[in-house]
């Protein structure tokens, strides 16, 4: 292994600090000035009391800010947690409760929605709150707070490592089926493997332009991240009113003559939905990769077409597996409409495993699920050790030892090359985010006007992958409508989630087994739609 991430990114900060590393609509910083932003706060949140290993909330937009704060924590030897400005106060006081950060780190725009957050009883406040924007934040009695405004006496000089390759850097807190989410915990070598093999294989060069698209929250931004920034290459951060605007976000991609794209499918169905991209727009860019989800054979066919001479890669992973875990590059414009594109190989590090039920492998040819191993492999959710001795059961011969069990269904075709074959529980992609549809029925369940209620995705034609659809009965002199449902259930979900069908039912369909009859619902909202 060739050095941590900060010293990866340092040693591009000596090979060339007047290049640009960092565009933000007008803002435009160079390698130094991040460096020199980033050591000052890494100093400060020292210098507040905070010692390699402790947890640091981050609550801020995709700005230059919420950067920093992520290369500051690396620097000081600190766990970052990315927190979704998009979740509702209920959701990150769970999730504050759940990794209790020493120091949160936020801004002006999200000064309300943290003082909910800590508001909700039960949510630990922390020692030190940070605001990484102008104004102040009101912080609950006993915490200090700085202002990373106020840090220019602070040193700028870079820190001896105090946390090795194998300590936690991240948590990313996913869709949890029982309601809580959960904390997939990520080290720094789980990362690096992933960039030692993405890096080489995809060809990055000093002075590339990386798109920066999906949330903090959400791995994908961990490679564009530290892709771009450990080798040189500028990292463009989507304007967040570009993100779901189709023509702006392809003429965004023009501006800024990005050379690398790198989003979750829905972002190219939308493009092909408003028919925004013309051949010829985009003559700088030379990759286009995509995760998180299938993306729609004939969407790439759009997509190939208008862009000849680009690489396409599909990569698929988990995040309990760090960013990816097999690639295939897509070798010429797809004629059969109908045929999947298949989620390849495994990337180098990694291992990718076809097993039954027993964790025996299916033949080839047969479905089974799709289980991993190698570099990328978590150490496990945040302080859960029955679902991490679950998820990661140990496995003969697997490098480590252990392998995932991702809840995907795959097929290995006689050339070894892995489909994906869909899911074998009730997660989903919605938009790109990752759901449990078991995490949304346990708000409904807190809801008083409901009896019981199921929810159920339907496929969608649309952009956005699957619809989430609900049925409920309402509890007896109730009659609840799904606006008031909605805006109630907004308090406990981000919006991703919330159902956008709704179905009342005297009693909800059950099967033989006396189980809600979800094939039955799936198919109400099916004729419905088409109705
Ligand atoms: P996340 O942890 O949010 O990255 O979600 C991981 C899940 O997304 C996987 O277990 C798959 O169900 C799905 N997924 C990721 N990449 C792909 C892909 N290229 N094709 C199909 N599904 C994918």
């Amino acid at each position: 292994m060739n050095g941590l991430l900060q010293e990866r990114f340092r040693a591009q900060v000596r090979a060339r600090p007047s290049a640009i590393a960092l565009v933000s609509g007008a803002e435009r910083w160079t390698y130094a000035e991040v460096a020199e932003r980033t050591n000052r706060l890494a100093h400060a949140l020292r210098a507040h009391g905070l010692h390699p290993g402790d947890r640091v909330g981050i609550l801020l937009s995709k700005t230059p800010a919420a950067i920093l704060a992520i290369l500051a924590c690396v620097e000081a030897g600190l766990v970052y947690v990315p927190l979704d400005p998009a979740s509702p106060p209920a959701r990150l006081a769970r999730i504050v409760t759940a990794c209790e950060p020493r120091a949160i780190l936020s801004g002006a725009t999200h000064a309300r929605l943290l003082a909910e957050t800590l508001a909700v009883p039960g949510t630990p406040a922390p020692a030190v709150l940070g605001t990484l924007e102008s104004a102040a934040l009101s912080a609950p009695a006993g915490t200090r707070t700085f202002a990373a405004d106020a840090l220019d006496a602070v040193s700028t000089a870079a820190m001896a490592p105090a946390v090795g390759p194998d300590d936690p850097a991240h948590i990313l807190f996913t869709s949890g089926s029982t309601g809580i989410p959960k904390g997939v915990i990520l080290t720094q070598r789980n990362v690096l493997g992933f960039l030692d093999w993405a890096v080489p294989h995809f060809g990055f060069q000093a002075g590339d332009r990386h798109s920066s698209h999906p949330p903090l929250h959400f791995d994908l931004s961990t490679f564009d991240l530290f892709g771009a920034f450990t080798s040189g290459c500028e990292l463009h951060l989507v304007p967040a009113d570009t993100a779901l605007h189709a023509g702006r976000l392809v003429e965004f991609m023009a501006r800024s003559a990005l050379t690398q794209w790198f989003s979750v499918p829905s972002v190219f169905n939308y493009v092909m939905s408003f028919d925004a991209l013309r051949p010829d727009m985009l003559p700088a860019l030379r990759r286009v990769l995509w995760c998180g989800e299938v993306l729609p054979t004939p969407t790439l066919a759009y997509w190939m077409e208008r862009l000849p001479g680009v690489r396409f890669t599909n990569l698929y992973g988990p995040t309990e597996a760090t960013i990816a875990s097999t690639w295939y590059d897509v070798p010429a414009v797809p004629r059969e409409l109908h045929v999947p594109v298949p989620i390849g190989r495994a990337c180098g590090g990694e291992a990718v495993y076809v097993l039954d039920e027993a964790l025996a492998p299916v033949p080839s040819g047969t479905i089974g699920e799709i289980c991993l191993a190698g570099v990328g492999l978590s150490p496990g959710y945040w302080r859960d050790p029955e679902k991490t001795a679950a998820a990661f059961p140990a496995l003969a011969g697997a490098p480590g030892g252990r392998v995932y069990r991702t809840g995907d269904l795959g097929r290995l075709d006689a050339d070894g090359i892995l489909h994906y074959c869909g899911r074998r529980d009730a997660q989903i992609k919605s938009r790109g985010y990752r759901i449990e549809l078991g995490e949304i029925e346990a708000a409904l369940a807190t809801l008083p006007a409901l009896q019981e209620s199921a929810v159920v995705a339907v496929e969608s034609p649309g952009f956005e992958g699957h619809v989430i659809c609900c049925a409920y009965t309402p509890r007896a002199g109730e009659a609840p409508m799904p606006a008031a449902l909605r805006k109630e259930l907004q308090r406990l979900l981000p919006s991703y989630m919330l159902p956008s069908r709704w179905a009342s039912f005297p009693a909800l369909p059950r099967n033989q087994n006396g189980k809600v009859d979800r094939p039955r619902l799936r198919q109400h909202f099916l004729a419905e739609a088409g109705r």
